[in-house]
């Protein structure tokens, strides 16, 4: 695997639905010589697998200790929390967002929002979307407006995989990061920015990130895909923030 970043934001463990545990994460981070690893388990709105923010306790004792295993990885704790509210609130309150050393924030079907049978029209609405069926006007602004409020709502550190799993509109969206100097993340996992997406969102003031978004420890640190969307968009690469700079361009 090629080693693009020196640190890794947006990693999942066992705290919610990923497959390793905080220790197995650091071990492979360190391993390709990331400098820096972030745990970002999914907020407690997640039917089923949300975290329990009563085990933030026990997440920063697991960091405690495998820092102890790995002194040269600074891991921190964030949170990958969910967006579906008009008023722009997250499933995490703003109190207990300060249990986190980040937020990341973004859209998932698992979050239904304050309104769940609204909700569930948004996730049909999304699912159509991702099957190529055009979406209403009404419901473009709609998803793009929970989104764009939740950025001026919320100090969130790093936007996810802005226009997955339902039509957004990026433009709209990659303006509100810019006035309110939010990442946008180009993300591994899910297809997301797209090269099209890449391509409206750096018209703006607005820095980038490459996030393996890992569900197992083996996964920690991969980001080919989305730097294969990076080339493709023409992306400069000194907007992405965690890139190193000797792996700048070798596709
Ligand atoms: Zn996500
Ligand atoms: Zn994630």
């Amino acid at each position: 695997m090629n080693n693009r970043i020196f640190f890794d934001l947006h990693t999942h463990t066992k705290y919610s639905h990923g497959k390793g545990r905080i220790a197995d994460n650091a071990a492979m981070a360190a391993g390709i010589g990331l400098t820096r690893l972030g745990i970002s388990d999914h907020g407690p709105g997640c039917l089923t697998f949300g975290i329990d923010l009563n085990g933030v306790p026990s997440m920063r004792k697991d960091i405690e200790a495998a820092k102890k295993l790995f002194p040269g990885l600074e891991i921190l704790l964030g949170v990958e929390a969910n967006t579906a509210n008009a008023d722009g609130t997250l499933d995490i309150s703003k109190e207990d967002q300060k249990l986190f050393d980040y937020v990341i924030a973004g859209y998932h079907y698992s979050y239904l929002g304050k309104k769940p049978f609204a909700g569930i029209g948004v996730v049909l609405g999304g699912l159509a979307h991702e099957r190529g069926v055009t979406s209403s006007e009404h419901a473009r602004a709609r998803n793009t407006d929970f989104i764009v409020n939740s950025l001026y709502e919320n100090d969130i550190y790093i936007l996810a995989h802005p226009g997955d799993k339902a039509d957004f509109d990026i433009d709209a969206i990659a303006k509100a990061c810019e006035q309110t100097d939010t990442i946008m993340e180009i993300n591994n996992r899910h297809h997301c920015l797209t090269v099209e997406g890449i391509r409206t969102a750096m018209e703006y003031d607005v820095k980038f990130i490459l996030s393996s978004d890992a569900h197992t420890p083996g996964a920690v640190g991969n980001v080919e895909k989305a730097w294969e969307r990076v080339v493709l968009a023409g992306l400069e690469p000194s907007r992405i923030i965690n890139l190193r700079e000797d792996q700048q361009w070798s596709l």
